[in-house]
C-alpha cells in the first residue's frame, strides 16, 4: 500500500462519484494516470511506486496494457473539479489547489483583506505589513481621532514626499529619480539626420547647410497623469525651435513632429504650431538661446502647456488625444539649433491646479 498522495474526498464541492478515487490510497487521485486496459484511474505518485514492485496493473492487466496520464476526455472533466483549501476553505479549480495551499499558509499582510498580498522579505515584514501604502493604511487603522490620524499623515508626507520645487528655473534641484518623476533622455534611435548628442543623451544640436527641421524624440513615453519636463536653451541656437509632444514613434524624422496631426508644439516665435508646417496661432513668449521651457502634460485632462523661466505661458492645447498613452516628449531643431533635456523634476506649483 502506497502512501496517501490523494486529495480528501470530503473536500470537494462538485465531486460525488469514484471515477477519480485511486485503489491504491483510496482518495481522490492526485496528478491522474489511467490503464488502457481496465480503465481505473490512479494517483500518479501511487501507480507509479506500485509499478517498481509489482511491474503489473493492480488488477492484473495484461502486460501490453499502458499506465498514463489520463485522456483529454477524461481530464476535461478531472479539472472542473473543485476542492476546498485546507486552510482559509475557499474552493479552488483542482489545477490550482497545490499552488494556493502553498500560497495560502505564507505569513499575510496585516490588510491581506485590502491589498491581497503575503509579506514580502524587505524593510516592512517586521511591521506585518506588504509595503509603503500598507504601513500607511494600518497606522491610519490604529488612529483613533482626527488629531491623530492628521499627526499621522503629516509624518507621512514629510518622511517621504520630496520637497515640492518653488520655480522650475533653479537649476539645483536633483533629479527625483522614481517613477512619480521619470527621468529620461533623448533617443538615439529616433532622430533626424546630423543631430548630434551629448551629456549622457540628454543635449542635442544640429548645425547644417540645410534648412528643415529635423525631430528628436525622448526614450520615455508618458501613459497617464501628469508628467513635466524642461527644455533648457542651448545659448548658440540661431533658430527658434519648436518643443512639444507626439503620440507617434515612428514617422520621418527629417520633419518636424508636429507638421503633423499626431503632433502638438510651442513654437519658439511664440506661436503654436499643431497638424502644420506653416501657420499656427500666437502663444506666450519668444525662447530661443537663453532660459527654461516647461513643459506639463496633464493625461487626466487632455492639456498641454507651457511655462517660461518659471512663469505660466498658460494651456496651449486641450484635445482628448493627449489623454491617451504612450505620448512622447519631442523637440525640432531647424539649421543650427539645441537644447538640453531636463527630467525627473516634481510639477512646479504654476502647474499644479
Ligand atoms: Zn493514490
Ligand atoms: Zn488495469
Ligand atoms: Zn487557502
Ligand atoms: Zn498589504
Amino acid at each position: 500500500m502506497g502512501e496517501e498522495f490523494g486529495f480528501d474526498k470530503e473536500r470537494f464541492v462538485n465531486y460525488n462519484q469514484d471515477i477519480f478515487d485511486c485503489p491504491i490510497c483510496s482518495c481522490v487521485a492526485r496528478l491522474p494516470k489511467d490503464c488502457s486496459a481496465c480503465g481505473s484511474v490512479f494517483c500518479g505518485p501511487c501507480v507509479d511506486s506500485w509499478l517498481k514492485k509489482q511491474q503489473e496493473c493492480i488488477n492484473r492487466c495484461p502486460k501490453n496494457s499502458v499506465i498514463q496520464g489520463i485522456q483529454k476526455s477524461l481530464k476535461k472533466i478531472y479539472d472542473d473539479l473543485e476542492i476546498r483549501c485546507q486552510f482559509c476553505t475557499k474552493p479552488f479549480k483542482i489545477a490550482e489547489i497545490d499552488k494556493h495551499e502553498m500560497n495560502c499558509q505564507m505569513p499575510k499582510c496585516t490588510n491581506y483583506d485590502v491589498c491581497g498580498n503575503n509579506l514580502g522579505t524587505n524593510e516592512f515584514e517586521k511591521q506585518k505589513v506588504c509595503d509603503q501604502a500598507c504601513l500607511l493604511l494600518s497606522r491610519i487603522k490604529q488612529t483613533k481621532n482626527k488629531q491623530d490620524l492628521y499627526s499621522c499623515l503629516k509624518q507621512y508626507v514629510k518622511d517621504k514626499k520630496p520637497i515640492i520645487q518653488i520655480s522650475p528655473y533653479n537649476f539645483n534641484i536633483p533629479a527625483v529619480q522614481n517613477q512619480e518623476y521619470p527621468v529620461f533622455k533623448w533617443d538615439r534611435q529616433r532622430m533626424g539626420t546630423g543631430i548630434t548628442f551629448s551629456d549622457g543623451d540628454t543635449k542635442i544640436f544640429l548645425k547644417e547647410q540645410a534648412y528643415m527641421f529635423r525631430t528628436a524624440l525622448a526614450t520615455y513615453g508618458f501613459e497617464k497623469g501628469i508628467g513635466y519636463w524642461e527644455i533648457e536653451a542651448d545659448e548658440k541656437t540661431e533658430n527658434e525651435l519648436k518643443i512639444g509632444v507626439s503620440t507617434q514613434r515612428e514617422f520621418n524624422y527629417n520633419t518636424a513632429f508636429c507638421d503633423f496631426e499626431f503632433g502638438w508644439a510651442y513654437y519658439g516665435l511664440a506661436q503654436l504650431r499643431h497638424n502644420s508646417n506653416a501657420t499656427g496661432p500666437s502663444f506666450g513668449r519668444r525662447f530661443k538661446k537663453d532660459g527654461i521651457l516647461g513643459v506639463c502634460l496633464n493625461m487626466n485632462t487632455g492639456t498641454l502647456k507651457f511655462s517660461l523661466n518659471g512663469d505660466l505661458m498658460g494651456t496651449a492645447y486641450t484635445d482628448e488625444k493627449l489623454k491617451h498613452g504612450p505620448i512622447y516628449p519631442a523637440v525640432s531643431l531647424l539649421h543650427c539649433a539645441g537644447c538640453k533635456l531636463i527630467t525627473g523634476k516634481p510639477l512646479p506649483t504654476i502647474f499644479q491646479i
